[in-house]
């Protein structure tokens, strides 16, 4: 059933053996906002991600997108989401057009080809299609693991660190293909170590630090000075 939210995380909890990660996070992102995620290396933002993509389970808690139970409806999920991790899961071996297409087909997108090339010439790497990830530069894999994460129209994008090793054209792209999500009334979670990104990319701001909110503000009445004030009085 069709519901208001993008993202509904109730009482999450994550421990890596007996350390906990994530202490009983709970976060609701109407459909079509974009919500940054900030906090310190080893805060927990990763895991959260990849608990939210489904690629990681929850420890106790319950995280529904777009009104699926992550417990029971991963499935549907997983063709509601795209996903854009620092590793960017294509096969090394397999051209870029090939793990498109290999994707597509798992994903059972229609007339997967047209639509792959048409997102390659949106990342600039038309030119590449035919070559193996192998060989591209770091730069040129993340605007094919791009490619792949919008393939499949993903409703939600989950980007971790979208902004990081990119250089001002990529960074330019991104910024762009974060907007046309937007536009198409898409939602968004992403993490960022950078505080102005942070608050131009976002309607939503939240700050975990050693596996809990401790901070959340919307963006839209929060100046990056006082952005800036509250990240260095909670996190350490
Ligand atoms: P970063 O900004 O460096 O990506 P983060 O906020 O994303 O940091 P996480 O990667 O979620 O943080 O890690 C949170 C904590 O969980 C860290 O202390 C990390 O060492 C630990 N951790 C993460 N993955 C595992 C794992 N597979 N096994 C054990 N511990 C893990």
């Amino acid at each position: 059933a069709p519901t208001a939210l993008a993202i509904e995380i109730s009482n999450l909890k994550k421990s890596y053996g007996l350390k906990p990660v994530l202490r009983n996070i709970q976060l609701a992102l109407p459909q079509g906002q974009r919500m940054a995620l900030l906090g310190a290396n080893g805060a927990g933002k990763t895991t959260l991600l990849r608990i939210l993509a489904g690629l990681s389970k929850a420890g106790s808690g319950t995280v529904c997108l777009n009104g699926l139970d992550s417990r029971y409806e991963l499935q549907e999920i997983r063709q509601q989401i795209g996903f854009v991790a620092h590793q960017p899961y294509l096969y090394e071996e397999l051209t870029v057009l090939e793990n498109l297409l290999f994707f597509g087909q798992l994903y059972g997108v229609k007339q997967a080809r047209e639509r792959a090339n048409a997102l390659l010439q949106r990342v600039g790497m038309e030119r590449r299609a035919k070559e193996r990830i192998r060989v591209l530069s770091r730069g040129q894999v993340q605007r094919v693991a791009w490619a792949r994460a919008l393939l499949h129209s993903p409703q939600i994008l989950l980007l971790d660190e979208p902004d990081t090793g990119l250089d001002q054209d990529g960074n330019d792209l991104v910024a762009a293909l974060l907007a046309e999500h937007s536009a198409r009334g898409g939602s968004m979670l992403f993490t960022t170590h950078n505080l102005e990104r942070a608050l131009a990319w976002s309607d939503q701001l939240v700050i975990l630090a050693s596996g809990r909110v401790v901070y959340q503000h919307d963006a839209a009445t929060l100046s990056l000075e006082e952005l800036q004030q509250r990240y260095r009085e909670v996190v350490k």
